[in-house]
């Protein structure tokens, strides 16, 4: 298993993006949104985990109400393995508690959240390892 991103929780995605560009060497950077969790996310990607910075796309986005009760800050992290089906059978035969099933979340990925009360106050993220002759080839996309 690995960290696949950390996310965190901003009120505008291109000013936190210039602050996040003084101290990283990104590799690569994507910017899109996903209209059915109504957020704007940009990926910074390095050369082992990511960088998820989140703004809200309207009022009732989950990622405003965190802003607004607890400001800017981390939001989740994200772990990514081969078979997220056994992540998420062992998660809940431990006992965890789940936000939701599995659905897609950004890039297509399927994602699925585990409630901050059964880890320690960190929500957690369990995220589909992305196909890797597809994470080749947005890399060549992004090389031309
Ligand atoms: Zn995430």
């Amino acid at each position: 298993m690995r960290v696949d991103h950390i996310a965190i929780a901003v009120n505008n995605v291109e000013e936190a993006l210039k602050n996040y560009q003084k101290i990283l060497n990104v590799d690569r950077l994507e910017i899109e949104e996903v209209p059915h969790e109504k957020v704007k996310v940009a990926m910074l990607e390095l050369e082992d985990t990511r960088i998820e910075l989140m703004e809200p796309t309207a009022d009732d986005s989950p990622i405003k109400k965190f802003l607004t009760d607890r400001g800017e800050g981390i939001h989740h992290i994200a772990i990514t393995a081969d078979d997220i089906e056994k992540d998420v059978a062992r998660a809940q035969q431990s006992g965890m508690r789940m936000l939701g099933g599995l659905r897609s979340g950004s890039y297509g990925r399927r994602i699925t959240f585990i409630h901050p009360k059964s880890l320690n106050g960190v929500l957690t993220e369990f995220c589909e390892a992305p196909p890797k002759a597809e994470a080749k080839e947005t890399l060549h996309e992004n090389a031309k």
